[in-house]
C-alpha cells in the first residue's frame, strides 16, 4: 500500500513548507493590526525564534510552552519548534495560573512563553520569556540577536507538538503529535477542499487549538494562499473583510452568529469559494438557514486533537446538513460495535474508530490511557458515537465520553463536578450542555443540597469563576432536591439534558 509521503522530497513538515505552495515573496498575513506580513518575512522570523529558543538552552525535543493572546508571533513559534527540533505546547489563554501550572509541571518545557502581564503569575523552573499580540515582547527583542541556524534534520516521526485534551477523569491529557500527523493531514486537506495560493482565508480561530493552530493555517501555508488574520471573531469585523476573501473556516457558533448580521446576503458571498464549519455540531437549521440567505453550502467537517481531520464533506457533490460527510484521504473512519470492534452496517449507532497517518503518537507520559484507546488492530477509540448512511455520509449521534462543547471550546463535566461537590453545604452535583442559540451548548450545573443546607445560584457562580477558566463556569446552576439515576446507580443525564432542553430557550 503506497505512503502519504510516497513522492515527496521533503523529510518533514518545515521543509514540506518550504518547498510547497505560492512564492516567498507573497503577502501571507494581513493583520487587523494593519501588518503585512510575506511568507519569506514570517519564515525569517520563526527562523529567528528558533535561534533564540535554542540560545535559551532548548534541546531537540524539549518543550516550548507557550500561553499567549493570538498573534502571528505566536504562530512563528510553533514554527520556530517544527524547525527546531522543538516540541510546541500550546495553553489555552482563558487558563488560571493554577490550571497553568498543572500544565508546565506535566510538560516540563525548557522555555515557558507568557504575555508581559503576566510573567510574574508562574513559579516554575522554566525559563520564561513573553510575546504581546502586536510583534513585541522579550523573544522578539532577544531574537534580534540571533543568525538563523540551519533547520534541525527532524523526520516525519518526530514530535512536532502536544496539545492538551481534558480527561474525562477533570484531568489534561497531552496528545503527542508528529510532523508526519500534520502534514499527512494538510496534504489531504488541501485535496480534498482544493485550496490553491489564490485562496484568501479569514482567520478568526484561536491559535492554541487543533483548528486555528492546524486545520486553517496550515492548508494555507502549504496550498501558497493569504490569510486575513482577526485576533479574535466579530462578526462585522468579518462581514468588513469578506470583499477580499474566498474562504471562511469556522465553529458553528461563526455561522450563528453571521445570520444574525443583515448584511450576509446572497450579493455579499457571491464571490466566495467555501464556507467550513467545525469542532461541534453544526445545527441542520443553521446549514440550511445559511443556504437560504447565502446561496452557499456550508461544508461540515469532523475531526479531533488526537487525530486532526478525520472526514469531510464533499468539495463537488452533495453537503449534507446534520452529517460530517466521509473519510479523507489515506484515513478509515468506522463505526464499530464498542463490545467488540466489529464494524456495524448502515444505519447503526456505534462507536467511531479511526485509523491512518493522521492518529497522534499517544498520551504524554501517559501510556496506559494511550493503551486503553487503541484497539489491538491500531484504530484509535475516538469517544464519538455515530452512524453511517445507505451512501457513506457520517453522523455524528452523540458523544460516549459526555463532552460539553460551548462555542467551539470542550468542558469535561467531571473537572467542573469535583470543584462544585467540594463546595460547602453540596451534596452532589451533574454537568450537562444544554442547546443554546449563541454557544451551541451552555455549560450547566445540576446541584444537590446536603440534608438541611440551603444553596444558592450567585454565590456558587462567583466562587466557581475565581477557578476556572470563565468557558467553563456554568451558563446557570439549577438546584435540585435529587439527581435521576438508573438502576445502576449512574446519573441519568440524558434525562436531565430532555428535562431542562428549554432553559435558555427565549420566551
Ligand atoms: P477537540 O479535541 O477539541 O477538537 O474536540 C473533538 C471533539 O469535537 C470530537 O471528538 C467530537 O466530539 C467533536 N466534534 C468535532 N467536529 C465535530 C462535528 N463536525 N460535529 C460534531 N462533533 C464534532
Amino acid at each position: 500500500m503506497p505512503q502519504w509521503h510516497d513522492g515527496l522530497a521533503a523529510q518533514n513538515f518545515a521543509e514540506l513548507i518550504e518547498q510547497s505552495g505560492g512564492e516567498h515573496d507573497r503577502l501571507l498575513f494581513e493583520c487587523d493590526d494593519g501588518r503585512h506580513i510575506t511568507f519569506a518575512a514570517f519564515w525569517q522570523m520563526a527562523g529567528r525564534f528558533g535561534a533564540a529558543l535554542i540560545a535559551q538552552g532548548a534541546k531537540p525535543n524539549d518543550r516550548i510552552a507557550v500561553q499567549v493572546d493570538k498573534s502571528v508571533e505566536a504562530l512563528a513559534v510553533f514554527w520556530a519548534c517544527a524547525r527546531s527540533g522543538l516540541i510546541f505546547v500550546p495553553l489555552n489563554t482563558a487558563y488560571t495560573a493554577s490550571e497553568v501550572g498543572y500544565f508546565l509541571e506535566d510538560a516540563t518545557p525548557a522555555v515557558f512563553i507568557t504575555t508581559p502581564q503576566r510573567q510574574n503569575e508562574f513559579a516554575t523552573p522554566a525559563k520564561i520569556l513573553t510575546l504581546d499580540d502586536v510583534g513585541g515582547g522579550s523573544l522578539v527583542e532577544l531574537s534580534r540577536q540571533f543568525e538563523i541556524a540551519p533547520d534541525h534534520p527532524s523526520t516525519w516521526d518526530d514530535l512536532i507538538a502536544i496539545l492538551y485534551t481534558s480527561g474525562t477523569t477533570g484531568r489534561s491529557k497531552g496528545a503527542m503529535l508528529s510532523h508526519g500527523n500534520l502534514a499527512s493531514n494538510s496534504l489531504a486537506l488541501v485535496e480534498t477542499w482544493k485550496f490553491t495560493p489564490t485562496d484568501v482565508l479569514i482567520h478568526a480561530l484561536p491559535v492554541y487549538h487543533t483548528h486555528g493552530l492546524f486545520t486553517a493555517t496550515n492548508t494555507v501555508l502549504l496550498s501558497g494562499g493569504t490569510m486575513l488574520f482577526r485576533r479574535k471573531f466579530d462578526a462585522d469585523d468579518v462581514m468588513h473583510v469578506l470583499p477580499r476573501a474566498t474562504t471562511l473556516m469556522g465553529v458553528p457558533t461563526f455561522y450563528t452568529r453571521l445570520l444574525q448580521n443583515d448584511g450576509l446576503t446572497k450579493a455579499a458571498t457571491a464571490h466566495m469559494r467555501l464556507f467550513i464549519s467545525g469542532s461541534a455540531p453544526l445545527l441542520a437549521e443553521t446549514h440550511r438557514n445559511f443556504t437560504a440567505r447565502t446561496g452557499h453550502n456550508i461544508l461540515e467537517r469532523y475531526g479531533m486533537t488526537e487525530t486532526s481531520m478525520n472526514t469531510s464533506n464533499p468539495y463537488i457533490g452533495e453537503r449534507r446538513a446534520g452529517t460530517v460527510g466521509m473519510a479523507l484521504p489515506h484515513i478509515v473512519v468506522r463505526v464499530v460495535d464498542a463490545a467488540t470492534h466489529v464494524p456495524l452496517p448502515p444505519e447503526t449507532d456505534g462507536m467511531i474508530e479511526i485509523k491512518g497517518p493522521n492518529l497522534f503518537r499517544g498520551y504524554w507520559q501517559n501510556a496506559a490511557k494511550t493503551a486503553e484507546d487503541m484497539t489491538a488492530d491500531d484504530y484509535f477509540i475516538s469517544g464519538d458515537v455515530g452512524r453511517y448512511s445507505e451512501d457513506g455520509y457520517l453522523t455524528i449521534t452523540g458523544r460516549a465520553k459526555d463532552l460539553v462543547i460551548t462555542g467551539g471550546f470542550n468542558v469535561y463535566p467531571k473537572e467542573i463536578e469535583l470543584l462544585i461537590d467540594a463546595m460547602p453545604g453540596v451534596l452532589e452535583s451533574a454537568v450537562i450542555g444544554l442547546p443554546h442559540a449563541d454557544f451551541g451548548e451552555a455549560v450547566t450545573a445540576i446541584v444537590v443540597a446536603k440534608s438541611g443546607a440551603v444553596l444558592n445560584e450567585s454565590p456558587m457562580m462567583a466562587a466557581l469563576k475565581t477557578q476556572l477558566a470563565s468557558f467553563k463556569c456554568p451558563k446557570r446552576i439549577v438546584i435540585l432536591p435529587d439527581l435521576p439515576r438508573n438502576a445502576m446507580g449512574k446519573v441519568q443525564k440524558a434525562l436531565l439534558r430532555q428535562t431542562y432542553a428549554d432553559l435558555y430557550r427565549p420566551v
